[in-house]
């Protein structure tokens, strides 16, 4: 073999090696998701009030992802809480939006719903999907 030809070779044997290195490292990654559960972060993408265009769900520890397109958003089944608009959808919630918004603010008192949200300052949306993706072991509640 020429020079030209070992480092040929060599070369692909580095980029094997490291091919394999990275596969270990996401098996071991993943693994560890397995045992303790994914850290989930979200990304909402929101056009309009009554649906999401795209939700999309990634792993920061092993990178796993998953996403869903066009979800409509509805209204927890809880009539207590939200008396007619209970369990309906948001998009057959009728709603009229002033077109000018008074400087007066209208504390509302906070409506308490099962995930908890944040918002962070790059304005995406936290929440915590794990009871929605069924991470929570049967028999949990
Ligand atoms: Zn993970």
């Amino acid at each position: 073999m020429s020079m030209k030809d070992y480092e040929e070779k060599a070369k692909k044997i580095q980029e094997q090696a490291e091919r394999l290195q990275a596969s270990m490292l996401s098996i071991k990654k993943l693994t560890e998701c397995a045992r303790e559960g994914h850290k989930f972060d979200l990304d909402v993408e929101c056009s309009n009030h009554a649906s999401i265009d795209n939700i999309i769900v990634h792993c920061s520890r092993c990178g796993a992802f998953g996403d869903a397109e066009g979800v409509d958003l509805r209204m927890p089944e809880n009539e207590e809480a939200f008396g007619d608009l209970s369990d309906k959808f948001v998009v057959d919630i009728e709603i009229e939006i002033p077109e000018e918004v008074e400087d007066e603010v209208v504390e509302t008192e906070e409506v308490k719903t099962e995930y908890k949200e944040e918002q962070s300052s790059d304005g995406t949306y936290k929440v915590d999907v794990s009871s929605i993706l069924g991470k929570k072991k049967e028999g949990d509640e």
